[in-house]
């Protein structure tokens, strides 16, 4: 038995299960020398090999559309015969040889002028990576169809991995890396699954099939647990499932504080089923459409038709108002079917409103579907990670010329749609006032403004000490933002982690905010907050909390508030 500390904590909950450790990974071919007797006996290997990859393939087709381009990979005669060429001409084994042979093809196809097939050198490499695994004799992970109910042990999951995952039978996630802004965790959150991010060395503490026992609201990982620490949490869970009951029944209430202010809460969703399940959890809408999911659950850009369906369907399922923003890609969240360039900081690179405005055609298709869908429902439309005045009129004067030639389509479409902005970059915070002349109303993205306010990347456990929205400049830019807002008549919420941060419920509503918009997990423990919190000492708090230089001092205020 190995018991593991952490300091964070990420997605609360009590996990029981077994392990499954994910190595996503690209594998090196292995080179041993052959000799001309051997030929024959390499190229069995070869087909025994495609044979193995084409019925994997099979079954990842019967759900994703993607993997039909792959299968085709496998069968495609020329490349079959470039791989056998290889062996007999240069007699080299098969792992060395199918990897020249894709290899070569890739390359090709990267360098071709058509989009499309410049993106299919990914897939090839894909399935370059499939066939030397099945050389080498490794398992597959699959982790779209899990037999068993596991709890992900990884080094990272990106969001494409997550994006398939069979999240039914995901019982808790732990990472080796990540922080817990990261995408993991925010899914983890939103579904109810406990997670651990940036969980130092666990890859190589725990092995596939140990028995491993998490609290992750306590940040504690119990490897291979004795028969009285199995118990000792199949007691936590059990306590763990009633206090769930409890937060259940807060959900029900209003949340306005003691003193009568009323706070609007929100979720946050990435897709039609987060709708679905902000509705059980009686949020007043949603704060924040992570667009972006669509995008990436795709096998190419979706059209106008495909996202108006979605929009329309989540603006008539959604309880109140629904803030939808346009395409944040980029940063770590890719696109299967869209080639990035290697960037040396892609958070600082081309990401979010950048991208949209280079590709005004995506753009377009993806405001018009929009605006079409706000007939449906009460709609607002939020740009990413604005920086300056520029990008925020491009993307409106965009949004007009949508506007018109829907309007002389005599496509209907909500004339008065509310226009805002995510507040995320530093830049955004110091031309706050210039923006709330422009806009309807501000979303606070902490996320990303921590990041760059602090310099401090959202996702590298090494630095994950400083990654830290208590920091004094990180509060102070909230504060400004939200004065300026108020000074504006334009409402502003926050649908960053820390909008769910019970910590810092009372400090937020002391600093102004309108309204919260969070993991939907998280609604029923701040909305209990507020109803026992007075707005007039939450001020007072916050007054306080402003006169603080350090993020120590400013943790000890709110923790001492919080008892
Ligand atoms: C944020 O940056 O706070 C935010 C909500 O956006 P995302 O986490 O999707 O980058
Ligand atoms: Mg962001």
């Amino acid at each position: 038995m190995e018991k593991i500390h952490i300091k964070k904590t990420s997605s609360d909950g009590i996990a029981i299960g077994q392990a499954m450790v994910v190595q996503i990974q690209e594998y090196s071919p292995e080179k041993y020398p052959i000799t001309k007797d051997d030929i024959k006996q390499e190229e069995t290997k070869f087909y025994e090999a495609m044979d193995k990859a084409q019925a994997e393939i099979a079954i990842l087709a019967e759900n994703s559309d993607i993997f039909e381009g792959h299968s085709m990979m496998v069968t495609d005669v020329m490349l079959r015969d470039t791989v056998l060429q290889i062996i007999q001409d240069e007699i080299v084994n098969v792992q060395i040889a199918v990897n020249k042979a894709y290899m070569e093809y890739m390359v090709m196809f990267e360098a071709m002028e058509d989009e499309y097939l410049r993106e299919r050198g990914a897939d090839i490499k894909d399935v370059r990576n499939r066939i030397i695994r099945i050389l080498q004799k490794r398992e597959e992970v699959n982790l779209s169809n899990l037999a068993n109910e596991v709890i992900v042990v990884a080094k990272d999951l990106s969001p494409s991995d997550t994006a398939t995952m069979d999240l039914d039978h995901v019982l808790g996630f732990i990472t080796e890396e990540g922080g817990v802004t990261s995408h993991v965790c925010i899914m983890a959150k939103s579904i109810g699954i406990p997670a651990l991010v940036g969980v130092s060395g666990i890859m190589k503490q725990v092995v596939n099939k140990d028995t491993i026992a998490m609290d992750a609201g306590k940040g504690i990982i119990v490897i291979n647990p004795d028969e009285a620490t199995l118990e000792e949490y199949r007691n936590l869970e059990r306590l763990y499932k009633l206090s769930r009951i409890e937060l259940e029944k807060s959900e029900k209430l209003e949340a306005i504080t003691l003193d009568g202010r009323e706070i609007k809460i929100f979720g946050n969703a990435g897709n039609i089923e987060d709708i679905d399940n902000a509705n059980k959890h009686n949020v007043s809408g949603i704060g924040l459409f992570r667009s972006e999911f669509l995008y990436m659950e795709n096998k190419n850009f979706p059209t106008e038709e495909e996202q108006f369906d979605i929009y329309k369907e989540a603006a008539q399922k959604c309880t109140g108002e629904i803030t939808i923003r346009t395409l944040d890609i980029g940063g770590d969240k890719e696109l299967p079917y869209y080639r990035f360039d290697q960037e040396e900081n892609p958070y600082l690179g081309w990401r979010a409103i950048r991208i949209s405005l280079d590709l005004v055609d995506v753009f377009k298709a993806q405001l018009k579907a929009i605006l079409r869908a706000s007939a449906f429902g009460h709609i607002r439309i939020m740009y990413p990670m604005i920086i300056s005045i520029e990008e925020l009129e491009q993307a409106n004067t965009i949004l007009s010329e949508c506007k018109e030639e829907l309007r002389e389509k005599g496509c209907k479409f909500d004339e008065e749609i509310e226009v805002g902005m995510m507040i995320e970059t530093p830049a955004s915070v110091l031309l706050v006032e210039e923006f709330a002349q422009l806009v309807d109303f501000f979303s606070i993205g902490t996320n990303d403004l921590t990041q760059y306010l602090l310099a401090v990347d959202r996702g590298n456990n090494k630095i994950s000490h400083m990654y830290n929205s208590f920091h004094p400049a990180v509060i102070k830019a909230i504060k400004k933002i939200i004065d300026a807002a108020h000074s504006n008549q334009v409402s502003v919420g926050m649908c960053g982690e820390f909008a769910g941060d019970e910590t810092a419920t009372k400090l937020l509503l002391g600093l102004g905010l309108d309204e919260f918009s969070m993991s939907v997990g998280q609604t029923g423990k701040i909305k209990k907050l507020i109803c026992n919190t007075s707005y007039q000492d939450a001020e007072k708090l916050a007054h306080k909390v402003l006169t603080c230089k350090k993020t120590s001092e400013i943790e000890l205020l709110v923790l001492e508030e919080s008892r």
